[in-house]
């Protein structure tokens, strides 16, 4: 059902890269709901008390998840976006570095569930976890509509459940 609304577009956002879109998926009545609901059938919403997406497109997902299950939403985000006190963390990419920060304040000693749309390399979703764990939250799993079965992603995430609504390889 989800792959059918997953569109690859090749040498996006560079040459080489094939860039899973998934605007699609989000246009379509049918595909969107699909995806809330197995989101929040992945993880039971008894094990958590937020949402947590990180920028950009986890923020679709993260708070369409957290408003069918009845939660609250925090946002990562990219540097100088939040208003208030930050953390920062800085990760790897394949050149250079990239950061996202969380407000301090944002899940104390709350259950956090770690949404994103891709999980690829795992440096993104690693560095979310970081953050959350920082400002004394504790990520229960993480849950991602899609994960490119290719790269090592989930190794790098420990021993935290890890979702993955489709898995392309
Ligand atoms: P990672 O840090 O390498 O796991 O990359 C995951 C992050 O990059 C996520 O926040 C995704 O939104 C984004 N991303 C990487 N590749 C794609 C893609 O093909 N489609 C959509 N998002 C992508």
């Amino acid at each position: 059902m989800i792959e059918k609304f997953i569109r690859d577009v090749p040498d996006f956002p560079k040459p080489g890269i094939v860039f899973k879109d998934i605007t699609p998926l989000l246009q379509s009545e049918e595909g969107l709901r699909h995806t809330i609901e197995r989101l929040a059938e992945v993880v039971d919403p008894d094990s958590y008390d937020l949402v947590c997406g990180i920028e950009s497109r986890g923020f679709i997902f993260g708070t369409a998840l957290a408003r069918h299950v009845d939660k609250g939403f925090i946002p990562i985000r990219k540097p100088g976006k939040l208003p208030w006190k930050t953390a920062a963390e800085s990760y790897e990419l394949e050149y250079g570095t990239d950061t996202i920060e969380i407000h301090t304040d944002a899940c104390e000693g709350r259950r956090v569930l770690m949404v994103d749309d891709l999980l690829a390399t795992g440096g993104t979703m690693q560095a979310g976890l970081k953050l959350v764990r920082r400002v004394g939250g504790e990520p229960v799993a993480c849950a991602f509509v899609l994960e490119l079965g290719f790269l090592p992603g989930r190794e790098k995430l420990g021993a935290i459940p890890v979702h993955a609504l489709l898995r392309v390889e």
